[in-house]
C-alpha cells in the first residue's frame, strides 16, 4: 500500500501540460484504494490504483465525445482507450481526472487551479475584445443616429477598454508565468507537424476520398496564425486608435481619416478572424453535439443514450 503521498509538482506540470490525457498518470500518482472503501473480503486490493474500467474519463471527455461518441463496449471505458481515442488531441480541460474514482481529491483539487489564472485572462481577453468590437461598430456606423450622450458613452467607453486591455497581457505574464511562456514557445515554434496538420487539412477539404479528419491539435498552425495575428494586429490598432484621436485633435482630417481607415480595416480583419474562432470552437462543436442528439432521437425515440 502506497503511504506519505507528496505531490511532485514538476511531474504533475508536466502531465498536465501535455497535450495527452492525463488521467491515467494521475491515477498512477494517486493512493488508490483505501481502507474505508475495500471490501471486507479483498484486503489485498487497498492501495491498488489500477483502472476499474467505470468509464468515467470516457463519458467526461469532449474528444471522444466529439470523434466517435458515446462508447457502451466495456472494454473500450479505460484509460488506455481513452488515450488511444484522445492521441494528441488532448484540450487540457483535466475533466478525465476530475471524474475518476481513482485519483486522491488532493490531485484533482490541483488540476481545477493549473489552469485557473490561464482562463481568468481568456475571459477578460474574450470581454475586452467583444466590447471593444461592439462599440467600435455602432460608434462608427451608427453615431449619426445616436444621441450625442450615447455617442459620447461609446466613443468615450471604446478608448477606456482599449486602455483597459493593455492589462491582459501583465496579467497573465504576473500571475502565470509559466503558461505565458509556454504559449509563447508554442506559438513561435513550426515544424514538421505543422506540415503534417496541413497536408492532412489541405486533403480534408479538396481530398474528401482520402477521409481525412482536421484534428484539433493544441496549436496546430492555425492556432498559431491565430495567436499571431492577435499579437500583430493589437498593435496596429493602438497607433492607429491613438493617431485617429491626435489627429482629430490637430484638426488634420487628411491624416485623421487615413489613421481610421487603417484602424477600420485591421479591425474588420480582427472580427472576421474571432468570428472564425468562436465558429471552429464553439459553434461547430455544438452543431455537431446537436446533430448527434437529433440522430439517436430518431432512433431511440428518446433523449438518452442508448447501446
Ligand atoms: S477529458 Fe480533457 S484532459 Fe482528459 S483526455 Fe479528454 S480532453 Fe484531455
Ligand atoms: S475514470 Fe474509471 S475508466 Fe477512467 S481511468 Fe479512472 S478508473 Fe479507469
Amino acid at each position: 500500500m502506497k503511504t506519505g503521498f507528496k505531490l511532485n509538482n514538476l511531474h504533475s506540470h508536466f502531465v498536465l501540460d501535455e497535450a495527452r490525457s492525463p488521467v491515467a498518470r494521475f491515477r498512477l500518482l494517486s493512493k488508490g484504494i483505501n481502507d474505508n472503501t475495500r471490501l471486507l473480503e479483498s484486503d489485498r486490493i487497498v492501495g491498488d490504483s489500477a483502472c476499474l474500467a467505470c468509464g468515467n474519463c470516457i463519458d467526461n471527455c469532449p474528444v471522444v465525445r466529439l470523434n466517435v461518441g458515446r462508447v457502451f463496449i466495456q472494454n473500450q471505458r479505460t484509460s488506455m482507450a481513452l488515450e488511444n481515442i484522445v492521441e494528441e488531441e488532448c484540450r487540457r480541460c483535466y475533466r478525465c481526472v476530475n471524474a475518476c474514482p481513482q485519483v486522491n481529491k488532493s490531485l484533482k483539487e490541483y488540476t481545477l487551479g493549473f489552469r485557473r489564472v490561464e482562463k481568468i485572462v481568456h475571459l477578460i481577453a474574450a470581454l475586452v475584445i467583444i466590447s471593444l468590437a461592439a462599440t467600435g461598430v455602432t460608434h462608427s456606423h451608427y453615431s449619426e443616429t445616436l444621441g450625442a450622450m450615447e455617442g459620447g458613452v461609446l466613443k468615450y467607453g471604446h478608448r477606456a477598454i482599449g486602455i483597459f486591455s493593455i492589462i491582459i497581457p501583465y496579467l497573465y505574464y504576473r500571475y502565470d508565468i509559466c503558461h505565458f511562456r509556454r504559449t509563447l514557445k508554442k506559438i513561435f515554434t513550426w515544424g514538421s507537424q505543422d506540415l503534417d496538420w496541413l497536408r492532412n487539412t489541405y486533403a480534408h477539404i479538396f481530398r474528401a476520398q482520402q477521409d481525412k479528419k482536421i484534428l484539433r491539435h493544441e496549436f496546430n498552425p492555425a492556432q498559431k496564425f491565430w495567436y499571431l495575428f492577435v499579437l500583430s494586429v493589437f498593435p496596429i490598432l493602438y497607433l492607429s486608435g491613438w493617431s485617429s484621436i491626435l489627429f482629430g485633435a490637430a484638426d488634420n482630417d487628411i491624416l485623421l481619416l487615413k489613421s481610421k481607415m487603417v484602424h477600420m480595416l485591421f479591425a474588420l480583419s480582427f472580427d472576421l478572424m474571432l468570428f472564425t474562432h468562436v465558429y471552429i470552437k464553439y459553434v461547430r462543436e455544438w452543431s455537431k453535439n446537436i446533430y448527434q442528439q437529433y440522430k439517436n432521437y430518431r432512433v431511440t425515440k428518446s433523449f438518452v443514450f442508448k447501446n
